[in-house]
């Protein structure tokens, strides 16, 4: 009797167990997320409902919020391949890194070995499918800017399903030499390409691997911000679609590993440009909703973890001349990214004789200004004096990031943002602040206290049950 009590409690244990695997793996890589950045956000979302506190995104209220570090193994702060190749591999390694460890060893990604185990694999992005934090789930290269060869081990990879803008270098090696085209390639080891979310739908059903990119005619460099967008864009949400039919297609018996990267949150962080952020960050969430439908189907068997690979821009919610004040619906109306309302102001440049008033006008309806928002007679003359110089004076001048080059004019009229919504940023690259971890779903717990970055991913592979 007594050993039939111990089996029946071994068995019971056992389903136990099992039910906490996570058959299903969504791993969501918000790149350059601080925790200001989801903070910020929500606490838009709030101000646009009138009110002081904030509108919950999806994400940030999963079962477990915690935070992890994000130093690299060559300097305090990361950049996006050392950072990317942590969260996919679980080493820290020198900055620029992918794939390798700190003496340019190839590190086994959780990805490779979730495939070995059996299970379908997809990564996604709204960046190029070459870049840092996509590529350090598949490649294993000394730099980040070997776009080609990156490119090149996506084949050797096997994975089911890849999606992104597109690729940054399809014919030349990183020396610059002439190189076999890469998309052929791509069709000889199997892959079928898609452009757009309806030639996806077209092809799924004969395609045994798939990588779908943005349309031919777009940027191959990025998907559209999601304050730019246009219909017919392809949207992460739309990506994120397109991977869980295309690994469930095929009855994942093993289930599936899917990482998703909102790749531009650093870029417009990179370009201090918060309305832009604030929209990407929430089209983020968008993709996570994607995603927690799934789990709502399999809760049993799914798990979210949601991160970032670094903080990116030192986004303090509050200024000096702020005082104890925050005007974040400022952000709403701006109605474009800095990108592009930079492209009209070099319009407006180039057509010449182009008066204050004419500026006044452009920035009223693009920004705001003067009309939603009042603008001080300080900011006034700030933007005055850059008009004066670079369309009396004609000298064109640009301020550089690391993603995008603006006009001058289309920087300061950002700087008066930013100033407008009391916001404030540290820095146009990335800092070492904390990143967010958030988890919901099959073994959620092994989530709860701090961690190092190169704890996560180990943690997906205990609670999927594939060996490290
Ligand atoms: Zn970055």
């Amino acid at each position: 009797m007594k050993k039939l009590f111990v089996i029946v409690m071994l068995l019971m244990t056992m389903g136990h167990l099992s039910a906490q695997q996570a058959k299903y793996v969504f791993y969501f890589i918000g790149d350059g997320m601080g925790l200001n950045h989801v903070n910020t956000t929500e606490m838009y979302l709030g101000e646009m409902e009138g009110r002081i506190g904030i509108k919950n995104l999806l994400f940030p209220s999963f079962t477990v919020a915690s935070y992890a570090n994000s130093h690299s193994a060559s300097n305090s702060i990361t950049d996006s391949a050392a950072g990317g190749t942590a969260l996919a591999t679980g080493t820290k390694t020198y900055n620029n890194a992918m794939g390798v460890d700190a003496d340019k060893n190839p590190v086994e990604s959780f990805a490779e070995k979730a495939k070995k185990a059996g299970k379908r694999v997809g990564i996604t992005t709204s960046v190029s499918i070459d870049h840092a934090t996509p590529g350090s789930q598949y490649a294993h290269e000394e730099h980040r800017s070997m776009y080609y060869e990156v490119a090149s081990w996506l084949p050797k990879s096997n994975f089911d399903f890849f999606a992104g803008s597109g690729f940054l270098k399809t014919n030349k090696t990183y020396d610059g030499k002439d190189a076999p085209e890469l998309f052929p390639i791509f069709e000889q080891a199997g892959y079928t390409l898609a452009r757009g979310v309806n030639e996806y739908k077209a092809k799924r059903d004969g395609a045994k691997k798939m990588i779908l990119m943005e349309k031919a005619d777009a940027d191959q460099g990025s998907l559209r911000y999601a304050i730019d967008r246009q219909p017919g864009d392809l949207t992460l949400a739309e990506i994120t679609e397109s991977a869980i039919d295309f690994l469930m297609k095929e009855n994942a018996k093993k289930g599936f590993y899917l990482m998703i990267e909102g790749g531009k949150i650093d870029w417009a962080s990179h370009a201090n440009d918060a309305a832009t952020m604030v929209k990407e960050l929430e089209d983020m969430d968008n993709a996570v909703k994607v995603a927690y439908e799934f789990y709502k189907k399999h809760p049993k068997e799914t798990l979210i973890v949601i991160t970032a690979d670094h903080e990116t821009g030192g986004l303090s919610m509050g200024r000096s001349s702020g005082g104890y004040t925050l005007n974040l619906k400022a952000l709403s109306y701006q109605k474009q990214s800095i990108d592009v309302l930079s492209r009209y102001i070099t319009d407006l440049r180039k057509e010449g004789k182009t008066t204050w008033e004419d500026v006044k006008a452009l920035l009223g309806e693009k920004m705001g200004f003067w009309k939603e928002l009042q603008i001080t007679w300080e900011q006034e003359k700030k933007l005055r004096d850059c008009f004066e110089e670079t369309f009396t004076k004609n000298r064109a001048k640009f301020d550089e990031n690391m993603y995008s080059r603006s006009e001058q004019l289309a920087a300061v009229a950002k700087e008066v943002m930013a100033e407008q919504a009391h916001l404030w940023w540290s820095s146009g690259s990335h800092t070492a602040a904390y990143v967010p971890v958030y988890a919901v779903g099959a073994g959620c717990q092994e989530f709860v206290g701090k961690m190092d970055n190169t704890e996560i991913i180990r943690k997906i592979a205990k609670v999927s049950g594939v060996k490290w």
